[in-house]
């Protein structure tokens, strides 16, 4: 049966594709680009959750500002009714240096509070800057390594075209049946074609009585191995 002949050339042609798409598959370079690219998508969204969080802190930070310039108003206003001249009421001054003494009491916290968000917000702002100049360089690397990668991508591409030309032209010639079994097969198991050694299909080792053997070498018609559902075929019998 010359179409089994086609059929193990076309297999031939078709296992090594699958080597060269293994090969682009494991590429180091693009095992590296794959990390530059996780790495990128990673810190670009923790950038994303810092922003927020950076105009957040800077919202507070401006709401104490305020807080704190208010209480300096205040104060500022007692101060001037104590120099005024119709403050004349001894209850009324007492009353005011109270409320002087709570008023510096809160202006002094709250500077506190101040000076340790500002320093925070800082702190914050430093840490972006850092992952800002990391994701820069991490940016660079990507177009540097994409370089090189394309290249051997397309050399590895040029190879799979030809080597596709070859096969689907063998494959042109064999029967559409015949080409539907062998893809069906391949979906689940490769190579699809085991030769017979021995007595044995080389796809699974098991041994086959001779009736089937005689069956394979005779060619007349397909035969699949009992165990593992591949085609057969007695390398013997290919012509040239
Ligand atoms: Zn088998």
């Amino acid at each position: 049966m010359e179409q089994l002949e086609t059929l193990w050339k076309y297999q031939e042609l078709d296992l090594l594709m699958d080597q060269y798409i293994l090969e682009k598959k494991n590429s180091e370079l693009r095992h590296q680009l794959l990390k530059i690219k996780n790495y990128l998508v990673k810190q670009e969204r923790s950038l994303v959750s810092m922003d927020s969080d950076a105009t957040r802190k800077n919202e507070m930070l401006n709401k104490l500002q305020l807080e704190f310039n208010s209480i300096e108003e205040r104060i500022q206003v007692q101060m001037e009714k104590l120099k005024s001249e119709d403050m004349e009421f001894i209850p009324e001054i007492e009353s005011l240096a109270k409320e002087g003494f709570q008023l510096q009491d809160r202006i002094r916290r709250k500077e506190d509070e101040l000076k340790r968000l500002d320093k925070e917000l800082r702190s914050f702002v430093n840490r972006i800057q850092d992952i800002r100049q990391r994701v820069a360089k991490a940016k660079e690397d990507y177009v540097s390594v994409k370089k090189d990668y394309d290249v051997e991508a397309a050399g590895i591409n040029e190879e799979l075209n030809k080597l596709k030309g070859q096969r689907d032209k063998m494959g042109s010639i064999i029967s559409n049946e015949l080409m539907n079994k062998y893809r069906n097969i391949k979906a689940s198991r490769t190579p699809v074609m085991s030769p017979l050694v021995g007595n044995q299909c080389n796809g699974c080792n098991m041994s086959l009585a001779s009736l089937m053997i005689q069956r394979v070498k005779d060619a007349k018609r397909i035969v699949e191995c009992e165990n593992c559902g591949r085609i057969l075929f007695d390398k013997e019998s290919i012509t040239s």
